[in-house]
């Protein structure tokens, strides 16, 4: 029972679904979302289902989310445990829905089972990508083991992916070797250490990141020329 009641860190919700903690605390287990979804890709977890039960969630190999741009499921919410603001984008002044914002989660590629890796020729999750291009490309690299022919390997964008699921769906391994994580067991954090010098929003990133620890100290302020040669200190 337990299990039941507690967030599970391997459930994919719908489209706009709050932080799971917080996703718990609002859904009321209605099923709205999943009366909405003309593809019955939403199911509300039931005993025996191991998930928070009466809360919606979809299994990709099974049907995945077909992004549906007016997004039905959203909108019907009446909790705001699905969120239309982050899956909306400002259109000339007004809000319009956008499903390439929908964070449900991030394919992860298996590169042991996954026949591309192999040097067979593959493309069925990079076909099936509705952001084809973007959250999928086809990545060209020689294959030295014969030497003469080249592995055209899938390659997900972490930006972009919206965790629908469709690429699962169509891989054609037993089972799937590209799969669906939840976005916090699948995505990294790179933190306040490291920084692309060489671009400003990744500037204001760190200057967003929220930390009790800062390296900034009164010589680095400075650029790193004026604390060599204008640094009194230096030369007392
Ligand atoms: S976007 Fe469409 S397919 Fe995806 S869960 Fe919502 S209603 Fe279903
Ligand atoms: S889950 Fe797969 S198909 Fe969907 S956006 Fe991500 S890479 Fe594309
Ligand atoms: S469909 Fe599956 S096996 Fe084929 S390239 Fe994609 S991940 Fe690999």
């Amino acid at each position: 029972y337990l299990e039941e009641a507690k967030a599970a860190p391997l459930i994919l919700r719908p489209p706009g679904a709050l932080k799971e903690s917080d996703f718990l605390k609002m859904c009321i287990k209605c099923g709205q979302c999943v009366e909405a979804c003309p593809y019955d890709t939403l199911m509300l977890a039931k005993p025996g289902d191991t998930k928070p039960m009466g809360t919606p969630f979809f299994i990709p190999r099974e049907i995945p989310c077909y992004m549906c741009t007016d997004i039905p499921c959203v909108p019907v919410c009446p909790t705001g445990a699905l969120d239309e603001k982050s899956v909306s984008k400002i259109e000339e002044g007004s809000k319009e829905l956008d499903i390439t914002k929908a964070k449900m989660g991030l394919a992860v590629v298996d590169t042991e089972s996954c026949i591309a890796f192999w040097g067979i020729q593959c493309d069925a999750c990079y076909r099936a990508c509705p952001i084809m291009d973007s959250a999928i490309t086809l990545e060209y690299k020689r294959n030295t083991r014969t030497g003469k022919h080249a592995y055209l390997i899938p390659i997900v964008s972490s930006l972009t992916c919206t965790g629908c699921g469709l690429c699962e769906r169509a891989c054609v391994t037993e089972k799937a070797a590209i799969r669906v994580l939840p976005l916090e067991l699948a995505q990294g954090a790179i933190g306040a250490h490291y920084i692309k010098g060489w671009d400003k929003a990744d500037e204001k990133r760190v200057e967003e990141t929220k930390s009790d620890v800062t390296t900034r100290t009164k010589r680095s302020e400075k650029s790193a020329q004026d604390y060599l040669n204008a640094d009194e200190e230096l030369f007392k």
